[in-house]
């Protein structure tokens, strides 16, 4: 994968494919989930398509980075230490702030 060459997918892009096309949610619900309105949505998703089109057709690597878009809020509670807070969840970098481990659950 890393000597070809890349296609750059930013994060909304991805949200666009996986609703739509994975899910198969209504436009109008994609927008509403994605907080854009429509015409943005179909933007989004047409470039989207079009990457993903292009990496096909010319064997490129696609690559998930960047983009506009904020994390949602979770609760969380550490399994460690019982503590409770409310974060992002960001793969399983995200950590207690109270011990700093990362064995926690969302409730
Ligand atoms: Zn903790």
């Amino acid at each position: 994968m890393t000597e070809l060459d890349e296609v750059i997918m930013a994060v909304e892009e991805i949200e666009a494919i996986r609703l739509r096309d994975l899910l198969a949610m209504e436009h109008e619900e994609c927008a509403e989930k994605m907080s854009v309105s429509r015409p943005t949505f179909h933007r989004i998703l047409a470039t989207a398509r079009q990457k993903i089109a292009f990496a096909l057709i010319n064997g490129s690597a696609l690559r998930i980075a960047g983009g506009n878009f904020h994390l949602a809020q979770h609760k969380l509670e550490c399994r460690r230490c019982g503590f409770r807070w409310e974060g992002t969840v960001c793969c399983r970098r995200t950590v207690c702030p109270a011990c700093f481990e990362n064995d926690w659950v969302r409730i």
